[in-house]
């Protein structure tokens, strides 16, 4: 990949929601006056190393976010967010895609450009992917509520999107449908397959929103910046 080749961005909109309780699908659910998606396809729109924009739509979803987002190619998501990431892949032609949880409406032009720009950097690496340095202190428990060891918070990171790959190794990561059910991130089934991700520090205000509180918190961020 050249520093300059723009990427395609993959964007997952297909989710149902029910954590949040908006009554529809999460993408769709108002922020800041307008439906959470077009929030993130702003910011790619306004990224300059992404070229061709790909969202994924939910079940009967798809006319719906065409007629909202009209500069975007829509694409119906799958069963898993992995299976929407793929069906996203398989109309990629870049040799750099960015993938991105329209979960995350806060994302900036600037976090995109910096995940493909080290990319594009970074040769021997088939991922980079945003993340945030943990605040807290993880503690990890077998189900029952005992602790059963406490993780070193220095080494710790809590992975965000977008995450920006070579496509090539994200389609052979994402090539076997039993790891793709399991998976919560790309980058997993990238470093399952062996290649090698970097991080990028990211600010906690990208966060993901998937509670009633997170999207005022996500209300009061905007608010701020408008
Ligand atoms: O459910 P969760 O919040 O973890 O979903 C993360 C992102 O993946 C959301 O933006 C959601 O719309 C998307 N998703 C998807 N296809 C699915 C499930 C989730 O595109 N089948």
């Amino acid at each position: 990949m050249t520093g300059t080749a723009q990427a395609t961005a993959l964007i997952a909109a297909a989710g149902s929601g029910e954590r949040l309780g908006a009554g529809g699908p999460k993408a769709l659910a108002r922020l800041g006056g307008r439906a959470m998606v077009e929030w993130s396809v702003e910011a790619f729109g306004a990224a300059g190393r992404v070229g061709a924009v790909l969202v994924a739509a939910p079940p009967g979803g798809a006319g719906q976010l065409a007629a909202l987002l009209p500069e975007v190619t829509v694409v119906d998501g799958g069963e898993s967010r992995s299976d929407s990431v793929a069906a996203m892949l398989e109309r990629a032609d870049t040799e750099a895609v960015v993938v991105h949880d329209a979960a995350r409406p806060l994302v900036t032009p600037a976090l995109i450009d910096a995940v493909l720009a080290r990319l594009g950097d970074s040769p021997e690496f088939a991922g980079v992917v945003a993340a945030a340095r943990l605040t807290d202190t993880v503690k990890e428990s077998g189900g029952e509520g005992e602790v059963e060891r406490t993780l070193d918070r220095s080494r710790l990171w809590a992975a965000q999107t977008p995450q920006a790959f070579r496509a090539e190794a994200l389609r052979e990561a994402l090539a076997d449908p039993a790891a793709r059910a399991e998976a919560t991130d790309d980058a997993m089934l990238v470093e399952r397959a062996g290649g090698r991700v970097l991080l990028q520090e990211a600010p906690r205000e990208n966060l993901k929103v998937t509670t009633p509180l997170d999207l005022r918190l996500a209300e009061l961020v905007l608010a701020e910046r408008h």
